[in-house]
């Protein structure tokens, strides 16, 4: 194994609020992670609502990368699902870093 010469953080999508009805049965707190570098994982037994999640898959590369402070996107860290009725909000959080070797991943 090689030490890696790059640093991505791992992350947790994570339902913050649910303002309308829960159209795809997802409840608060339900979670998925994304880890080394595009590793998707949801805990057994619970499910993601897929539109949820295409809403937030551009942001995850951004959020996986150190962003300089100024920029929106390094504070901003809620995404919506994008179905009216829901209203489901979820954040995207930062739960460690993992190393990679960009040859790798390229
Ligand atoms: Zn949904």
């Amino acid at each position: 194994m090689t030490e890696g010469d790059m640093e991505l953080y791992d992350l947790r999508l994570v339902v913050d609020r649910i303002e309308g009805r829960s159209v795809c049965g997802m409840e608060v707190g339900d979670y998925c992670t994304v880890t080394h570098s595009s590793g998707l994982a949801i805990p057994d037994g619970r499910r993601f609502c897929l539109y949820a999640l295409s809403a937030a898959l551009p942001l995850i590369p951004a959020k996986q990368r150190r962003l300089p402070g100024s920029d929106w996107l390094e504070r901003d860290s809620e995404v919506a699902c994008p179905d009216p009725e829901e209203r489901l909000i979820m954040r995207i959080e930062r739960t460690g870093t993992s190393r990679h070797d960009s040859e790798e991943l390229t």
